[in-house]
């Protein structure tokens, strides 16, 4: 079977040409050409990656599958409209943990480290999160969902989620009340208030809303993109590595095993809030 990713490669570049060129016309200040080649390099080196993990993700995949609760799922039609929803409901569960614990976010941070948003920041991929994220899919083998079809449909999830990276589609109906879309990925690229770490969707924004990460976009609320400490570097490895860098940093500098822990599982960018509580504190003990 033919891997889509690699067959949509020549959609993605020629879509993002589009957007590009659309952006110039209308004299908007949508692409930079450092920030899009450092985009690309992170996808071009997700993808060769992405030869290794995937191989990696399908083997574990394929040993887990025997223990399967029911057996004979095989690939029938409603088979793939169940995994669809699964696969979804797993996706939003890897995204938002992906926000809240510093270990994934270490992957996660590099889709997330633009100040751009435009279909070049879609391709600024991780180089090690594939390694990892396939844990939260382990019970979709275990259900008895085939191996083959989990990959394809998280590569479905992944296509769909490369047109919603543009700030040329502003909202689009009653569908915004289902599908991720533009605007609600503009609030999860957002490092401003309210929007930060919400909307975390791969395809279907229901998640959000059931759970309570959703925040809609407000027009008078321009979403700031980035980090709320931006790398400000076009250096990809310094992108794919930073925060991993920062966790090493940081675990040499911890003095208890609870401090050891939180450095690597607790939340991400708690240490910058310590660091700005002990600077108002010292504020307060100036003034
Ligand atoms: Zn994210
Ligand atoms: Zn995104």
């Amino acid at each position: 079977m033919h891997n889509l990713i690699h067959l949509a490669i020549p959609a993605f570049l020629l879509l993002l040409i589009a957007e590009a060129v659309a952006g110039a016309v209308m004299r908007r200040d949508l692409y930079e050409w450092k920030d899009t080649a450092a985009s690309l390099t992170m996808g071009v080196g997700n993808v060769l990656i992405a030869l290794f993990s995937k191989a990696m993700v399908f083997a574990i995949f394929t040993v887990v599958h025997p223990y399967a609760i029911f057996k004979n799922i095989g690939y029938q039609w409603w088979a793939w409209g169940l995994l669809f929803f699964a696969e979804d409901l797993t996706y939003y569960a890897f995204h938002r943990t992906s926000h809240e614990c510093r270990f994934f976010w270490a992957s996660h941070v590099i889709h997330h480290s633009s100040q751009r948003y435009n279909l070049g920041t879609a391709l600024r991929q991780t180089w090690t999160g594939s390694f990892a994220s396939f844990i939260f899919c382990l019970w979709l083998p275990l259900i008895g969902f085939q191996p083959m079809m989990i990959l394809t449909m998280q590569a479905i999830s992944l296509l769909y989620q490369f047109w919603i990276h543009t700030e040329l589609v502003r909202r689009m109906g009653p569908l915004e009340k289902v599908l991720n879309t533009p605007s609600h990925h503009r609030v999860h690229h957002a490092s401003n208030d309210p929007y930060l770490d919400r909307n975390h969707a791969g395809t279907l924004i229901v998640w959000d809303r059931l759970f309570g990460t959703f925040e809609p976009e407000d027009p008078e609320n321009p979403p700031l993109y980035g980090l709320t400490k931006n790398i400000n570097s076009y250096n990809p490895l310094r992108i794919a590595f930073h925060e991993w860098a920062d966790i090493v940093h940081d675990l040499r500098g911890a003095r208890s095993w609870a401090e050891r822990w939180s450095c690597v599982f607790g939340r991400p960018g708690l240490k910058y809030e310590r660091q700005d509580a002990l600077l108002r504190d010292a504020e307060i003990g100036v003034s």
